[in-house]
């Protein structure tokens, strides 16, 4: 009897406990829902790349939806950067890390793959197929990783930056894939554009010197030959005898001018000015090239389409092509196409 009692008062506390924690449950669920959800929604994914041009990329793709941080600010030569304390912060903080790979980030390189079993770290320059890519003059083993030289090429790592922003973010696939879409078609008005110009550039004139050697994917792209006075990483310095041969080069060869970087020192192109000067030959600067990094943030030339708008017109104008001053945004701004 007292048992049977017992029992059903413990029954009784039971069932009211039950409805208690249900009702404690449903709170929380409820909660989640209205809050939760809102807060995680309103957090934009907080993305690090190496290179500026990636970050344009994610700018682009991401806009409110991400913040982003380029590591590589206006002149820095990827190819001699380490990463600094704070930039280690930034990017184990990071929800995603960006870099472009195929040994452009050689002093990251290893920081990069530690940090990848770790969080997620895609080198968005690998995604294309090796028959794409040009070799490597200093390694047999590595290809040529100046991808962003063109822009039908550089389109494929702007799909993998966008995969990788639908990956961490699947249910803003519809807006990533549109704004993708947008930017993709933009940077195929400046390669054709590019197209239109360095076409305009005389037969002997088709051979691009620059300081180091970014540009072979711009020469492959729109039909010029490239000659980079140092190789294609910064690391080795060119020697009194690689400037004596490309005087002679440029003295054979009729070559008019040669262009300075922005990411690296002039004083290679300018031995061979005075080399050149020195045979009689008289070797113009064309101007400075944006080659490893884009031109200051918030201007035209530090974005992707505004760096290769710039080193189009350049090149096709320091070549004795035609091409307008303003270069392509200068047509837009005309009101003209
Ligand atoms: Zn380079």
């Amino acid at each position: 009897m007292v048992n049977e009692e017992g029992a059903e008062a413990a029954q009784h506390a039971g069932a009211v406990g039950r409805r208690h924690l249900l009702l404690v449950g449903f709170i929380v669920l409820l909660a989640w829902l209205v809050f939760g959800a809102k807060a995680q929604a309103a957090k934009p994914l907080s993305v690090v790349t190496t290179t500026s041009m990636i970050a344009d990329a994610v700018r682009e793709i991401g806009a409110e939806e991400v913040t982003v941080k380029a590591l590589m600010g206006p002149g820095i030569d990827p190819h001699s950067y380490r990463q600094t304390r704070s930039d280690i912060a930034a990017m184990t903080r990071a929800d995603l890390v960006l870099s472009n790979g195929l040994y452009l980030e050689a002093q990251m390189e290893e920081f990069l793959h530690r940090l990848a079993r770790r969080q997620p770290v895609v080198a968005v320059g690998e995604v294309l197929p090796v028959d794409r890519l040009l070799g490597h003059d200093d390694y047999d083993d590595k290809f040529d990783p100046h991808l962003w030289m063109s822009p039908a090429e550089w389109s494929e790592v702007v799909g993998a930056v966008r995969d990788a922003l639908i990956e961490l973010r699947p249910e803003k696939e519809a807006d990533f894939r549109e704004r993708t879409d947008s930017y993709l078609d933009k940077i195929g008005e400046v390669q054709r554009y590019a197209e239109r110009i360095t076409a305009t550039i005389p037969e002997d004139n088709r051979v691009l010197l620059t300081a180091h050697d970014a540009f072979s994917y711009f020469g492959r792209a729109f039909g010029l030959e490239v000659i980079g006075i140092q190789g294609i990483s910064t690391e080795s310095e060119a020697g009194l005898r690689r400037i004596r041969d490309l005087v002679d080069l440029v003295h054979e060869r009729g070559i008019p001018a040669v262009f300075v970087e922005s990411t690296v020192p002039e004083h290679n192109v300018r031995a061979l000015v005075e080399g050149a000067k020195a045979r009689g030959h008289e070797l113009r600067v064309g101007g400075m090239l944006f080659s490893d990094a884009m031109g200051p943030d918030g201007t035209y030339e530090g974005t992707y389409i505004g760096m290769i708008d710039h080193n189009a017109t350049l090149i096709a104008r320091g070549l004795g092509g035609e091409a307008p001053a303003g270069g392509m945004q200068g047509l837009l701004d005309e009101g003209g196409s």
